[in-house]
């Protein structure tokens, strides 16, 4: 069997995107716009375009993206750079020190499908300790 997909399947899986960006993008660009200011929380460059990245991956990520305690703005360059291979913990003390409203940390470990504790508050302070030496915007809360 052929490996191409045919006409029908192409349309229906951009349909399928489509829908899946319709139904997350409004408030998705809205909580970007509220929390971040136009800058990568990442590299904290000012950026016309901003990405989400949800903190949860692979099985888990499709449960992370209502949630809006899973999420951080991004440019395309630290989403597909650092951010790739950022431990929990650190995207977590970004995440606190950066849009503390919307920080949930056990929630974030449960969507994760780990115990509550799994990652605890005083891994995430070591994280922002670590990552304040290079990322002095992350201040303290
Ligand atoms: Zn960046």
């Amino acid at each position: 069997m052929s490996r191409k997909m045919s006409k029908q399947q192409e349309a229906r899986l951009s349909h399928k995107r489509m829908s899946d960006r319709d139904y997350r993008d409004p408030w998705r660009n809205l909580w970007v716009f509220k929390t971040d200011g136009g800058r990568c929380m990442i590299c904290w460059e000012r950026c016309n375009v901003l990405e989400v990245h949800e903190i949860p991956r692979g099985p888990h990520r499709k449960a992370a993206l209502t949630q809006t305690s899973c999420f951080l703005a991004t440019c395309r360059a630290c989403h597909q750079g650092e951010l790739d291979s950022m431990g929990i913990p650190e995207q977590l003390a970004i995440k606190r020190a950066l849009d503390p409203e919307h920080y949930d940390r056990i929630r974030v470990n449960l969507i994760r499908a780990r115990q509550p504790e799994a990652i605890t508050e005083e891994e995430v302070d070591e994280a922002l300790t670590r990552l304040q030496k290079e990322k002095p915007w992350l201040i303290q809360p």
